[in-house]
């Protein structure tokens, strides 16, 4: 298997070891791979303009990005600090969404400034834009609903709720009336947006909230008397499975579910934006970590190792709902193949929660062997925790066929001095100096 190929080899290499006892891979081959996947599902249907945007919040590294911009993507941002990273990785601006759901009006007029695609997350926001919008702006200007379908399995990755933070309540009273309101007076408004929801979501809801967020497109152009919607974007939010090592739902499937409940976003009267992240990231990386200690407590054996909640936050703190595939592997980073004895992997965190897999039937663990966390490319390890004052890990990608593997750094490990004066360092003096009282 190309993992166990790649984890040897960075354990050759020393990439992993014992003064390096945690970092990130990913497959650049296989990114490459799932953006062509997705690119072909959408080619299916040859009547429709898309533009595929990458959620940057999956996998917020630069180099990843510009791999990303070089394959053709376009990126969706979610606040200034993603957009810095999208403008730096290379995407011009024509390719680059805003959407989140607190823009600050510096924010706005920078992304108008630039060019970049926004779209407003209400209504008040709408008309922050019709104080800031500079003439001439080349900024294509959508509004974000929520066609409130429902939420999934995960009620925290559910945008689409009746209550949600996110859009305008579609079927609140009124609302659906102020939105079409909201179009007929401004020229500019000109795209629908709608993210149903992210891991936990079935491709039927996904298609659903679309569907609702089509027909208000067309109910709009309807009104109006004239094609004034001209693009949807349908977000992101295609679920990963966790279990094996098996994509699927797959790209193609989601499209064929779209057809299905919504056949007319293909006729090519809608230019389509698309925002996935987990889906694509997600299988294309791996966490690796070192096995510090073993010990026994309670006749539970626990296995402690550098990957805990400050690189697998969700899984530590809602294991059901994120649980992650480990491998269990020996000090030259080779699989083991022993008879399975139940285990705990924990973190080095300082919580007694910090456990990555509860009571796992693995292959028994030894001081100095490595575990893998396996569909980790999204949103883990690229979105670290600084509880501890833990160190950020180092991320390399990796590429070539079997026997040629290579690898490429793309973030470094986090050193001490930055962990210093990521803390205060340059202020250390500044509480000792501050008394209120005499
Ligand atoms: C998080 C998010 C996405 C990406 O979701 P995935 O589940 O990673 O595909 C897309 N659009 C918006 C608005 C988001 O907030």
């Amino acid at each position: 298997m190309r993992y166990a190929e790649a984890l040897r080899l960075a354990v050759a290499e020393g990439l992993l070891g014992e003064e390096r006892p945690l970092a990130g891979f990913l497959d650049a081959d296989g990114i490459r791979d799932s953006v062509d996947a997705l690119r072909d599902a959408f080619a299916a249907e040859p009547g429709v303009r898309v533009l595929h945007t990458f959620a940057a919040k999956a996998a917020s590294l630069i180099p990843v990005l510009r791999l990303l911009a070089d394959c053709g993507m376009g990126c969706e941002v979610a606040g200034p600090g993603e957009l810095r990273l999208a403008v730096e990785a290379g995407f011009a601006p024509e390719h680059i969404v805003l959407d989140s759901p607190a823009k600050t009006r510096d924010e706005l007029r920078l992304a108008l400034a630039l060019g970049v695609a926004v779209n407003a997350d209400s209504l008040g926001e709408v008309r922050r834009i019709d104080e800031l919008r500079p003439p001439g702006s080349a900024s294509v200007l959508g509004l974000r609903v929520n066609p409130q379908v429902g939420g999934g399995s995960i009620g925290a990755m559910s945008t689409a709720t009746a209550t949600s933070k996110f859009g305008v309540a579609l079927r609140d009273p009124g609302a659906r009336e102020q939105v079409v309101q909201a179009f007929a007076e401004r020229p500019w408004l000109t795209r629908l947006h709608a993210h149903v929801g992210s891991q936990g979501c079935s491709l039927e809801l996904i298609a659903a909230g679309v569907a609702e967020t089509y027909r208000l497109a067309e109910e709009i152009n309807e009104v109006l008397g004239e094609r004034r919607v001209t693009g949807i974007d349908i977000g992101g939010g295609l679920p990963v499975n966790f279990n094996d090592d098996e994509t699927r739902p797959t790209f193609a499937e989601y499209v064929t579910a779209l057809r299905t409940a919504v056949p007319g976003i293909f006729d090519g009267r809608y230019d389509l934006v698309t925002e996935f992240g987990r889906s694509l990231l997600a299988k294309n990386g791996f966490i690796g970590a070192r096995v510090e200690y073993t010990k026994d407590a309670g006749g539970r054996r626990v296995a402690l190792t550098h990957a805990g909640a400050q690189v697998a936050t969700r899984t530590v703190f809602m294991p059901d709902a994120w649980p992650l595939r480990v491998g269990a592997f020996d000090g030259q980073g080779r699989a083991r193949s022993g008879p399975p004895m139940v285990q705990d992997i924990a973190g080095p965190c300082c919580f007694a929660g910090d456990i990555v897999a509860h009571a796992r039937e693995l292959p028994e663990l030894r001081e100095g062997d490595f575990v893998v966390l396996y569909d980790t490319g999204a949103y883990y390890f690229s979105t670290p925790w600084a509880y501890n004052s833990l160190p950020r890990p180092a991320v390399y990608g990796f590429a070539g066929v079997s026997g040629g593997l290579r690898f490429a750094p793309v973030r470094e490990a986090q050193s001490l001095d930055s962990v210093a004066a990521e803390s205060g360092l340059r202020f250390a003096d500044g509480l000792t100096g501050l008394r209120g009282r005499p």
